[in-house]
């Protein structure tokens, strides 16, 4: 697809607003009634979705040209899709598509993306991460007792951030691996980055070249399965790695296998960890993860300005995110109590930290951040859990910002302490 593939869609933008709050039917108050962190924090309509096909509509046009200006209203949006979800309740519509479509614009004519995001890009391509870490470091978080099957077709796809700077999640996902006997491998110095960060500031080709050349590196190391723990290498293996090149592997987040593991009896969840906790859904495991399924028919007018689509198409609302699994997983660990915030499953709000913006507007992603936090102690909980370390990293930067009395876990650290002799 291009940007010029969405003119009808971008035409049809009403300017109606329903991108910036959630469904009306899903608001339960008007505190936590905004989807989009981005038209929250900056108040501008250009920064909702709608107000970005506005601007790609008109850069197509010819119309505008990219500025400066420009991108920073383009690149300060966390690719969350909320804004996505809540259209297509009304108008089917597709803003943050149109938004990724722009930022691959931007690349392609040389303006974008910003130079934060050239630099970690560059670290990517130098080093497989954009932390610039060495490679070699890469499987640094291993204890020696960790058990690895150099013949499984399985491995466990630790991701970049969780390597470099969210040990201790590799770390308790390999050992409830463990625990279930779930046989595994990881790929250690050979691992790459899945492509995420490059993919979500628009330079596609790149992304593109990463996907392919991590496609040739699982074949030729006979991965016919993928274990996840971060849901933004979750969303790129499962979801966008299939839009543009051919895969074999089955994608597992760890949430969903430790459902498994539980109800086959692989895991057995005996210590009491008495906590109420809340729940936070990732977007990228989410709304965002769930499969694109091509679609080629046609718009047809059925009455004067009634259209409908031959055959149905596709509706995409986010309903085939991944959301129950680690809810289930949470309701089996003795003495947690699961309360919920208000903007769950998809109609969740953003941690703030996708989409490059963590990189590009560290105040942004810091301020969106704490607004979930905000959402999380007014439930009264004492923990805060999720399945993401790129969430987790932000989320904990929030708490230690306004010195919250929240704790943030890993939903694989509750199911190790609750584990049989667990820690
Ligand atoms: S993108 Fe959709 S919800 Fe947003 S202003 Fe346009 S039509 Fe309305
Ligand atoms: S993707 Fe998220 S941050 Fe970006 S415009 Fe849509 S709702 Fe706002």
């Amino acid at each position: 697809m291009t940007l010029e593939n969405y003119e009808e869609m971008m035409d049809g933008c009403v300017r109606c607003s329903k991108c910036k709050f959630l469904p009306q039917l899903q608001i339960k108050s008007k505190r936590f009634s905004h989807i989009c962190p981005s038209i929250e924090y900056f108040n501008f309509h250009a920064y909702s979705g709608g107000g970005r096909m506005i601007m790609a509509n008109a850069l197509q046009k010819g119309r505008i040209e990219f500025t400066p200006e420009m991108l920073d209203v383009l690149y300060s949006c966390t690719n969350c899709g909320g804004c996505e979800v809540s259209c297509k309740w009304v108008y089917d519509l597709e803003p943050n598509e149109v938004i990724h479509e722009l930022r691959v614009k931007a690349v392609e004519s040389g303006a974008g993306p910003l130079p934060k995001h050239k630099k970690y890009i560059e670290l990517v391509e130098r080093y497989q991460n954009p932390y610039g870490e060495p490679s070699e470091k890469r499987p640094a978080w291993i204890e020696d007792d960790i058990k690895l099957d150099e013949d499984s077709n399985t491995i466990f796809f630790v991701g970049c951030t969780a390597a470099y700077r969210r040990e201790e999640i590799a770390l308790s996902t390999a050992k409830v691996l463990n625990a279930g006997n779930e046989n595994f491998r990881i790929l250690g110095t050979d691992e790459f980055c899945c492509g995420s960060p490059v993919y979500r500031v628009g330079d596609r080709e790149k992304a593109i070249e990463i996907m392919k050349s991590n496609v040739e590196l699982f074949k030729s190391k006979g991965v016919e399965r993928i274990i996840t723990s971060c849901s933004g290498c979750f969303n790129m293996l499962r979801t966008e790695y299939p839009r543009y090149v051919e895969t074999s592997f089955e994608v597992v987040h760890i949430s969903q296998l430790l459902e498994t593991m539980l109800s086959d009896g692989r895991l057995k969840l005996t210590n009491e960890v008495p906590m109420k906790v809340t729940y936070h859904d990732p977007c990228h495991l989410g709304r965002m993860s769930e499969p694109y399924e091509p679609y080629e028919g046609e718009k047809v007018e059925i009455l004067s300005q009634v259209y409908m689509w031959d055959p149905p198409k596709p509706e995409r609302l986010g309903a085939g995110g991944i959301y129950d699994p680690p809810r289930n997983v949470l309701k089996q660990i003795p003495g947690i109590e699961l309360i919920e915030m208000e903007r769950i499953c998809e109609y969740s709000y953003c941690c703030g930290a996708g989409g490059g913006v963590k990189a590009g507007f560290p105040d942004f992603a810091l301020w969106t951040a704490t607004e979930r936090v905000q959402e999380a102690e007014e439930t009264g909980a004492k923990g805060i859990v999720s399945v993401c370390p790129f969430c987790s990293t932000n989320i904990r930067d929030s708490l230690d910002y306004r010195e919250s009395e929240m704790e943030y876990f890993d939903l694989t650290e509750l199911v190790l302490m609750s584990l049989e002799g667990g820690e």
